[in-house]
């Protein structure tokens, strides 16, 4: 029995743990990866040298001031009646993140972003050194808040539909669970802070629909046929819908999971990520296996493998994450913590 606890942490931990898989092979090519890792490329978490732990990426860094801005907007909306949970937090968590990448903030008066926040009293992301390390940033994300103005579906700040708006949304999914139409809502507001084309944010609000749903107790297919008809009532959805049918079609096919994700794409734009990680999670229900074939391809290996990792966390919970895999895992108490704060939101 799982309780939803449970489901918070291995949904982030899960994603977590595919991003550090992913990341080491995030800009190699299959035949690369094969070429270091063996014929079935990389299985098993690696240690960096250095630091002694499986390092985690921007995927997860920004996973977690999502899941942070998510606590911060609640807050401030709650005590003063009014608010979004984009404007109100996220967005805010957000330049904070782009602080810990860059050193700066888009504006002067941005600075009081840094000050300590009451959901703060205990600790804060901006306390971990591991957070401020450059992890292969998106440079749309980069760019985006460091125009110093917060995108939004309404007025969008670019047309980018790359992967950055879709990789971080899963806590909104734990979050508003109980209101799948909401989470996909809030998911997509969320991605749109910095991607502007819609299905970069679109894809954002059916992952975070998936996650709320999986986290109700639905099967995969089941949560995706949720997410689809939430996204069939959007405007400009077709393209998003194309790739998630497409790896449910494949996912239905005997064929070489190498050769379904090369139909699928590379995974570096958010509709194809969304659904490399969907088509992954659907064939094979060994927590390992799965991971494995979400990061094993040409492109985008870290994000691909974190959206997976959420989506097996989410629907299978805590017993299956490998504890080998747990213990190496860089950051895994504060993402632990970070999942019990969210949890606890939820539920107070
Ligand atoms: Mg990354």
């Amino acid at each position: 029995m799982k309780t939803t606890r449970e489901i918070f942490i291995a949904t982030l931990v899960g994603g977590a743990i595919g991003d550090a898989l992913g990341y080491e092979v995030e800009f190699k090519k299959l035949e690369e990866i094969k070429s270091i890792f063996g014929e079935s490329g990389i299985t098993e978490l690696e240690k960096n040298s250095q630091k002694g732990k499986a390092l985690i990426s921007d995927d997860t860094q920004m996973t977690l001031f999502t899941a942070d801005g998510l606590i911060w907007a609640y807050n401030r909306m709650r005590m003063r009646g009014i608010g979004s949970y984009a404007g109100s937090g996220t967005y805010q968590s957000y330049l904070r993140w782009y602080y810990t990448q860059t050193g700066t903030l888009p504006t002067e008066t941005d600075q009081v972003w840094l000050k300590k926040q009451l959901h703060e009293e205990n600790s804060s992301l901006l306390d971990y050194r591991e957070l401020f390390s450059n992890r292969a940033p998106g440079n749309t994300c980069l760019s985006a808040l460091g125009s110093g103005r917060m995108g939004s579906i309404e007025q969008p700040i670019n047309q980018s539909k790359g992967c950055g708006g879709v990789m971080r949304v899963a806590p909104v999914g734990l979050f508003l669970h109980k209101e799948p139409e909401y989470a996909f809502k809030i998911g997509s507001d969320i991605a749109a802070i910095t991607h502007g084309h819609p299905t970069g944010y679109l894809s954002a609000g059916a992952f975070a629909t998936i996650i709320a749903e999986l986290v109700n107790g639905k099967t995969i297919l089941d949560s995706t046929m949720t997410a689809l008809s939430i996204l069939k009532k959007h405007t400009n959805h077709e393209e998003c819908l194309a790739a998630l049918d497409l790896a449910l079609e494949l996912s239905a096919k005997e064929l070489e999971p190498e050769k379904a994700i090369s139909i699928i794409g590379e995974g570096w734009i958010a509709e194809e990520a969304l659904a490399i990680s969907l088509y992954c999670s659907l064939i094979e229900a060994d927590f390992k296996k799965s991971l494995a074939f979400s990061v094993n391809h040409d492109g985008d290996s870290d994000s691909t493998g974190s959206i997976c990792g959420n989506i097996l966390g989410a629907h299978y919970g805590f017993n299956v994450i490998p504890k080998e895999w747990m213990d190496v895992l860089e950051l895994k108490e504060l993402i632990v913590e970070v999942s019990n704060n969210l949890y606890h939101m939820t539920f107070n």
